[in-house]
């Protein structure tokens, strides 16, 4: 026996027009439709609606993770400060957390994600590789202070998160257990009719190795995915360039200084160029000829060597016809953050000279052949790192560190190093795949969730560590897997619509089928009412719209709105005929059927809704 929902007592009002501040459909239509209220920006009131399709995706949450042996616990939010402390997380999730003191000036969090508390649990219960493997979960609330809250429920202050960690005796477990979470995932989204694409990603500020991102393709999405002709498919910032063949300088001509006068920026040198220094193979200069020198300022966060954060200074090289994509860097200083080098910064090394840095003073060239790993802190050269596109024996047109002058021909393995190569600069259309399969071609989508490989980060940094076969203490592998439950019911409704309403998947649409009686006849209100007990008793979940004053156009809006798979309509033609009609929410596969056989025609589409 399930209870119908009755529309004359639901606490529902719906709205006619889009709320002013909603920027993406499912935002609009949740809130229309009575699922939401916004309390303040990125932080959501759930209603009866709104919980109902919520509690539905994580019982299919809950399912698949049951399926794999993963046990659900649950955490507070607020937690205290000492665990992040010990990860280094408290300084290097940097605005994106809130803080708080207690009446007595203890510092605390609202949690933005619990791997510590996870490690401690389980080094709270746990000593032996005959405890192992273990995998907990919970469905819990989240905090994070987002820059700019966003789309709904998809970039939320405060949001619901199924975050799982599997602690294993060695790195095959953690393989193992990944697999296993990520088959769960796959069930889940497919489940959820949801369609996703695993992107290969950064392991980021979570530190360890295989990491993939499940991304929901869609336009409003923030993540920009790549993929290969061969299938695969790679966040942006995990891009790596295959390097370039290596090309011939055997016929390039000794590297030159030449004047370039009031040449600052790449237009200014290739136009100059062209004028003044004309090439020797007859084609004129070009932006992609010009080798640019970014000076980029790397914030290092305090870590066991530095008591305090640190600021190093980097040259970074990039062809002249592309730009600095700052969060691929950033991604690869990773805990650190970088930005732009302030002109403070270049103040304070004279060797950078604007408009005509050249890598000859930095790096390798500048250190008599040593390499440096961060050159800062010895007072030595910076450090000069090279964009992966940059093929060795390529020849460049670059600053000479003097002002005004220019290299002509510098080139790169001949007459200059680097201390590393970066992925510094936009990908774009038709760059070469990581696997070599082909140009990549791009889209766009929202994160609903990721797996991580953590490895041995958190159980290291909290002495997580179990006796081995042999008796010896060994740290504990671990993973971590998170689904951004209520960022995929946005998604949800954001791929589930139609210009009228939502339009749920019916294994978590709110009810099953909505019920409308119209007109003032009380035989299509007792015929309805008939239809909804057997309903009832069937244990199928019902929407009845039995509002006595109120026009069908208005309730048959309401049903679209509300997103309800199957609609049954008990109005005249109960009346004049016997008959229900029962169709799709978007008015497909419309039947009359006799009032007596309703409830099975309708038990039966939704069984095979279900299916
Ligand atoms: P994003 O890059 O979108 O900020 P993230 O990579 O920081 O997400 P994770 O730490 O991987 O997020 O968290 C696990 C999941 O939680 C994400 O895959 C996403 O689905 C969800 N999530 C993260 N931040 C938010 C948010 N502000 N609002 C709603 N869901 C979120
Ligand atoms: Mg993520």
């Amino acid at each position: 026996m399930t209870k119908a929902l009755r529309m004359s007592t639901m606490f529902l009002r719906t709205l006619r027009e889009d709320p002013a501040d909603a920027d993406v459909v499912s935002d609009k239509l949740l809130q229309r439709a009575c699922y939401l209220r916004k309390a303040a920006p990125g932080i959501w009131t759930w209603l009866p609606l709104g919980l109902n399709v919520l509690n539905k995706i994580e019982n299919i949450i809950r399912e698949e993770m049951a399926s794999i042996d993963a046990q659900e616990v649950h955490f507070s939010g607020l937690l205290p400060r000492e665990p992040y402390e010990a990860t280094h997380r408290w300084e290097e999730y940097g605005d994106n957390i809130f803080r708080l003191k207690d009446r007595h000036e203890a510092d605390y969090l609202l949690a933005p994600t619990h791997e510590e508390m996870f490690t401690l649990l389980v080094k709270d219960l746990y000593s032996s590789y005959k405890d192992l493997p273990v995998t907990l979960y919970q469905i819990q609330t989240k905090y994070r202070d987002e820059f700019r809250p966003r789309a709904g429920l998809i970039r939320g202050r405060e949001f619901i998160m199924k975050d799982a960690y599997s602690f294993t005796l060695d790195k095959e477990g953690l393989v193992k257990a990944y697999m296993d979470e990520r088959g769960a995932y796959e069930r889940i989204f497919n489940r959820l009719d949801l369609k996703y694409v695993p992107v290969h990603a950064m392991a980021g500020p979570m530190g360890g190795f295989e990491s993939e991102e499940f991304l929901a393709p869609m336009e409003i999405g923030e993540d920009t995915f790549a993929q290969s002709p061969s299938g695969k498919a790679w966040n942006v910032e995990a891009l790596t360039t295959p390097e370039p063949e290596a090309i011939d300088f055997s016929n390039t001509p000794t590297a030159e200084k030449r004047p370039t006068p009031n040449a600052e920026t790449i237009d200014q040198m290739v136009e100059f160029a062209n004028a003044n220094h004309p090439r020797s193979d007859g084609r004129a200069w070009e932006a992609s000829d010009i080798l640019k020198n970014v000076v980029i300022a790397v914030m290092h966060p305090q870590d066991d060597d530095h008591d305090e954060p640190w600021r190093e200074l980097v040259v970074v090289g990039v062809p002249g016809d592309r730009t600095v994509d700052m969060k691929r860097l950033e991604a690869q200083f990773t805990p650190a953050e970088i930005e732009e080098a302030t002109d403070e910064d270049l103040k304070k090394h004279p060797e950078l000279v604007k408009g005509y840095i050249g890598p000859m003073a930095f790096g390798p060239q500048a250190r008599g052949g040593e390499k440096a790993e961060n050159a800062n802190e010895t007072g030595e050269a910076l450090r000069y790192l090279i964009d992966a596109h940059i093929a060795r024996g390529s020849a460049w047109f670059t600053g000479a560190d003097e002002a005004g002058v220019d290299y002509y021909d510098l080139v790169y393995g001949r007459d200059f190093e680097a201390d590393g190569v970066v992925e510094a600069v936009q990908v774009r259309h038709g760059d070469m795949s990581p696997d070599g399969s082909g140009p990549l071609s791009f889209e766009r989508g929202v994160e609903i969730g990721q797996v991580f490989q953590l490895g041995l980060k958190y159980s290291n940094a909290l002495g997580l560590k179990v006796l081995d076969q042999n008796g010896k203490t060994v740290p504990v592998w671990m993973g971590s897997y998170g689904i951004g439950v209520s960022r995929v019911m946005a998604c949800i409704a954001e791929t589930h619509h139609d210009e009228k309403g939502l339009a749920w998947p019916a294994i978590i649409a709110p009810a099953q089928v909505h019920v409308v009686a119209t007109g003032k006849d009380a035989a299509a209100f007792e015929a309805a009412e008939q239809l909804i007990a057997e309903l009832e008793a069937k244990g199928i979940e019902v929407i009845f719209d039995d509002r006595k004053k109120v026009s069908p156009g208005v309730k048959f809006k309401d049903a679209e709105l509300i997103g309800v798979p199957l609609v049954a309509v008990a109005g005249r033609d109960t009346v004049n005929n016997g008959t229900i009609e029962v169709r799709d929410r978007n008015g497909e596969n419309a039947e009359a059927v006799p009032v007596a056989d309703a409830a099975q025609v309708i038990a039966d589409r939704v069984a095979a809704l279900l299916r």
